[in-house]
């Protein structure tokens, strides 16, 4: 049988030339056009981490950008069995999933804090490798989030910090499922959410009995109804003990047995997610796993806490990256693509859209930044430990929550092609509702940061005491912060009104960050636009004095 070959070309059919389509922004370097990134780097206080920050900038805008599509492209898939009929409860990812974690641990996504915690400014490095992982990926950001929130909790058991540590900070990633002591690098997940409560973790009905007279190893026997990487080398869950609400140390291979037995983890299904489809979300039931008692019994959700603290931030960190990648895909698009013979980035309405977009990413991720040095400072400094305290239930509810009509709108500025898988904003945008449910809902945070006014005052202190830092810099925050007081003093109904209050609380700590930057375009812009009684909840609706052009270069140099 001959092949048939193809149709010589005939010049009569051909229809029309491509043009005025934007080149790809990828392969670009995602540190060097961020001087927004980079001031907050300076200003607080990781500096020092320049160097380390930008190299992995280079990688994240190029290699991982293009490693982000395939893995969210080919999804894990969750194998019960091997081809023999053993139960293995495996989940398969493809290989840039893995490539992904290798960058993002290798260059300290996971332990950079951790290796250089007496360095001050650790955790804002660390905030910002992750800020730079999240814009190409955000799958693989959950379990590196988990392993990098879960190394406080070990301080409540230092036999087991000993051990576990050394390999969980470690720059080193091993896909295979081995033992974890059998690995030079460990990733950590955790289990909180059952079926019947996920804010209301009390409610958890897994129960833990203990295995032996020492009062450290337990059996787990329940379920948990939203369990994320379930690959990860060992999980911290929540069980109810004799004594209440206990925190565990879950390896995913038993402890006691050379060959490394699996553990009894049973996956029943991996769920099927809006978004985040890089990484696998499972729904598990202990069939008498076996695991270690972290603190003391029915301490457990004291114990931890300090992980649900960090897991919080990178919500900010994670949200903020969405934002930031979604401007700089509609600042590029905008940047080459012509309609009605010019230039969309220079038709005036688009540079009011593309400007209020670039306040609200660069305030995002500067209160992200600012939490992340009070998170690093905590140790060191009681009025930064109580300012992170508050601070991180605030920013978690406002930017999280901003987070998807910000996607959208960005979207809108590609035009259709921003509907279109191709593009990177469709994913961007059924990853953005997820940091607002995840790791305690709107409502929650809210409610959360109540309770630390209420039970913790030096927090209400440490708040005031970051706007009194800018304190007649600009007259609309000054009177904000009068309002805000006022509305603090009235107690009624403060818990229906509480989203305002949070609203305001986080709209102001940006406009302190923003002044804070010393530059006039950011700070007095911010103010200009968001602090005031009658403004709208749109994108594009700027003051027209905003100077458009200089906020949008400011924004993305590329
Ligand atoms: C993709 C994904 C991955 C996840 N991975 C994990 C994981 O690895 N480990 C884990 O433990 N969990 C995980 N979760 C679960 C997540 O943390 C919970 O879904 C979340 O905490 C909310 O719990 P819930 O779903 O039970 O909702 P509910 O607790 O039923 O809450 C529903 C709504 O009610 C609101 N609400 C609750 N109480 C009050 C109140 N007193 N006043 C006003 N409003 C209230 C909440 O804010 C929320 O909006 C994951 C979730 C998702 C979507």
């Amino acid at each position: 049988m001959t092949t048939p070959s193809p149709a010589p070309f005939d010049a009569r059919f051909a229809t029309h030339e491509v043009t005025n389509q934007p080149p790809p922004l990828a392969p670009y370097d995602a540190y060097a056009g961020d001087v927004p990134l980079q001031q907050a780097l300076q200003r607080e206080g990781a500096g020092w981490s320049a160097q380390a920050v930008a190299e992995y900038g280079a990688i994240t805008g190029r290699e991982a950008m293009e490693l982000g599509f395939a893995a969210n492209e080919n999804r894990p898939r969750f194998k019960p069995v091997d081809r023999f009929g053993n139960r293995i409860d495996e989940v398969e990812f493809h290989p840039a999933y893995h490539r992904l974690m290798q960058l993002g641990i290798a260059h300290g996504v996971t332990g950079f804090a951790w290796r250089h915690e007496r360095t001050a400014g650790a955790h804002v490095a660390r905030a910002a490798l992750m800020y730079l992982h999240c814009q190409a990926d955000q799958g693989t950001c959950c379990p590196m989030t988990m392993t990098y929130a879960s190394v406080p909790v070990f301080r409540h058991a230092p036999a087991l910090a000993g051990e576990w540590l050394p390999r969980i900070i470690s720059s080193e990633y091993d896909s295979r499922s081995l033992p974890a002591w059998k690995k030079s690098g460990n990733t950590i997940g955790m289990g909180m959410t059952e079926k019947q409560g996920g804010s209301d973790v009390r409610s958890n009905t897994t129960r833990a009995w203990p295995l032996d007279a020492t009062g450290t190893l337990y059996e787990l026997v329940g379920h948990k109804w939203f369990f994320s990487a379930p690959m990860c080398d060992a999980f911290l869950v929540l069980a109810q003990a004799e004594k209440g609400i206990s925190c565990f140390l879950l390896p995913r291979f038993l402890p006691d047995t050379a060959t490394g037995a699996r553990n009894a983890i049973r996956i029943q299904r991996l769920k099927d997610k809006l978004g985040d489809w890089s990484n696998a979300s499972s729904e598990v039931e202990f069939h008498g796993a076996v695991a270690w008692l972290v603190g003391e019994e029915g301490r457990g959700i004291a114990t931890i806490l300090e992980m649900v603290a960090l897991t919080r931030q990178d919500c900010m960190i994670g949200s903020s990256a969405l934002m930031r990648q979604a401007l700089v895909q509609a600042v590029h698009h905008t940047r080459h693509r012509k309609a009605f013979g010019k230039y969309l980035n220079e038709q005036p309405l688009m540079q009011n859209v593309l400007a209020d977009l670039a306040l609200d990413s660069e305030a995002a991720m500067a209160l992200t930044m600012r939490v992340a040095r009070a998170v690093d400072a905590s140790q060191r400094d009681a009025g930064e430990a109580a300012f992170a305290r508050i601070a991180t239930a605030i920013g978690k509810y406002a930017i999280c929550k901003r987070c998807p009509p910000f996607v959208n709108e960005a979207q809108e500025c590609l035009g259709g092609a921003g509907y279109v898988e191709e593009s990177i904003l469709p994913r961007l945008y059924r990853q953005a509702p997820l940091n607002s449910i995840w790791e305690g809902s709107g409502n929650i945070q809210c409610l959360d940061v109540l309770r630390a006014l209420k039970r913790e005052p030096e927090t209400r202190d440490a708040l005031f005491a970051e706007f009194a830092m800018v304190k007649g810099a600009n007259r609309r925050l000054d009177a904000h912060v009068a309002r805000l007081v006022h509305e603090l003093d009235d107690t009624g109904n403060i818990e229906q009104r509480s989203r305002t209050l949070v609203d305001m609380m986080a709209t102001g700590l940006q406009a302190v960050q923003l002044l804070r930057t010393h530059d006039t375009l950011a700070g007095d812009n911010f103010c200009a636009a968001r602090l005031g009684e009658t403004l709208s909840r749109n994108y594009g609706t700027l003051p027209a004095s905003v100077p458009f052009a200089a906020l949008i270069e400011r924004a993305f140099q590329g």
